[in-house]
């Protein structure tokens, strides 16, 4: 008799138990404690490891709503100051299958050559971005459909140049940066341009693609180097400079073949012309790179350490007022106005052997959506007027 009376007892109380802790867990959201839990087993995420981090949003978010063309172009207000589209930090995978008519549907205010302008005001800034390029088709894909919308959030007025290498000689990074500034500035008259490397996409859209009144580095905290700058003079991957900045530094050096060196004698430079380099907040000039090993054609540059140690010296007989180059062509493609550079050997300029192989197939154009503000062109085989 005791025992049955107890047995019920000790069940009653656990039943209590159980909707004691029901209760609580509802009114505490279930959800948060379920993920608490989830996150103790979970693997750390390196980018958690040094500043707190937010998933981030669809970098297509908000944009949706932008309407097509407004119909009257001349009289629009000037954007704002701060745009209302930016929604801060980004969420970037690389998930597989992407393509580039994906990223046109994605982006229908994008027109011929890469180019945008804000369709319900007129952009404050008007920026280039100039991406050096050889056999990265893959990367440059997820940086297209990374950028076009990170910059529409901006409400910038802007175009994507991807300056090509052709021919299989070593790369040289720095050259064709030169390549893109002539060639860019020839088009429009950019107020900022930026040297951006194919591989590098953008955490956040508050690290504003716009220039500053000295150079700015902008991707100060790559996944790669655990999301810090690496050392203080660092100027690699992603950096902004405004027509005068580069012209007042002779722009980059043209003789940097193979991998290394080039982005610290910018940084030299930089001080050199009697400027400094301004940086974004750690917290915003976020980078993810896309994994890689070292390209073919891209040897370590042995000479990079001599070379730097006599930057002062050579920086003015160098650079801009130097580059010799000849355009093999230049596309007016959907998302991005690819121009097809020889650039030449340390030995100087030579014709190419033969036909070089072209970029990243380029897809059909559609039909036009907009008059774009670029000559309707195509040259080829002209050499530039150094
Ligand atoms: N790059 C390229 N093809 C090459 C080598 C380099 O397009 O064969 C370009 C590309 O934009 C790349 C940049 O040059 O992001 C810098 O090279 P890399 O990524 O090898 O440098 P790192 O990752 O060491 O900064
Ligand atoms: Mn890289």
């Amino acid at each position: 008799m005791f025992s049955f009376q107890s047995k019920w007892r000790y069940f009653f109380m656990f039943l209590g138990v159980q909707l004691v802790v029901m209760a609580l867990l509802s009114r505490e959201g279930y959800q948060k404690r379920v993920n608490y839990f989830i996150r103790i087993f979970r693997k750390p995420d390196h980018a958690r490891n040094n500043t707190a981090v937010t998933a981030g949003v669809d970098v297509y978010a908000n944009l949706l709503n932008l309407s097509r063309v407004h119909p009257h172009r001349d009289d629009l207000p000037y954007c704002p100051k701060k745009s209302p589209l930016i929604a801060g930090p980004i969420h970037v995978s690389f998930p597989s299958g992407l393509t580039e008519a994906v990223v046109q549907k994605k982006n229908p205010l994008v027109v011929r050559g890469g180019r945008y302008r804000p369709p319900d005001c007129e952009a404050l800034h008007r920026t280039a971005i100039i991406i050096p390029h050889r056999r990265r088709e893959h990367h440059l894909k997820y940086l297209l459909y990374y950028l076009h919308p990170f910059l529409q959030r901006q409400q910038l007025n802007y175009g994507i140049y991807v300056i090509h290498q052709a021919g299989n000689y070593t790369f040289n990074r720095a050259k064709l940066m030169n390549v893109g500034f002539r060639e860019a500035m020839k088009e429009e008259d950019w107020d900022c341009l930026f040297f951006h490397d194919v591989d590098l996409i953008p955490e956040d859209d508050r690290n504003l693609y716009t220039c500053d009144s000295n150079p700015k580095h902008a991707a100060i905290a790559m996944d790669k180097f655990g999301y810090q700058l690496p050392y203080d003079a660092y100027f690699g991957g992603v950096s902004a400079l405004a027509p005068e900045h580069y012209l007042k530094m002779n722009g980059f050096p043209n003789n940097y073949w193979g991998w290394g060196g080039e982005d610290d004698d910018i940084g030299i430079r930089v001080s050199l012309a009697g400027m400094h380099i301004v940086r974004p907040p750690l917290r915003l000039g976020r980078y993810k790179m896309i994994k890689h090993k070292l390209d073919a054609g891209n040897d370590i540059n042995p000479k990079r350490f001599n070379m730097l140690a006599k930057t002062r010296q050579t920086w003015k007989q160098d650079g801009m007022n130097t580059v010799e180059y000849e355009i093999v062509s230049k596309d007016y493609l959907p998302l991005y106005t690819n121009i097809t550079v020889n650039i030449g050997t340390e030995k100087g300029l030579k014709p190419l052997p033969k036909p070089p192989p072209t970029h990243a197939k380029a897809l059909p154009s559609p039909a036009p959506k907009e008059p774009a503000k670029v000559p309707a062109v195509k040259e080829s085989k002209k050499k530039s007027q150094p």
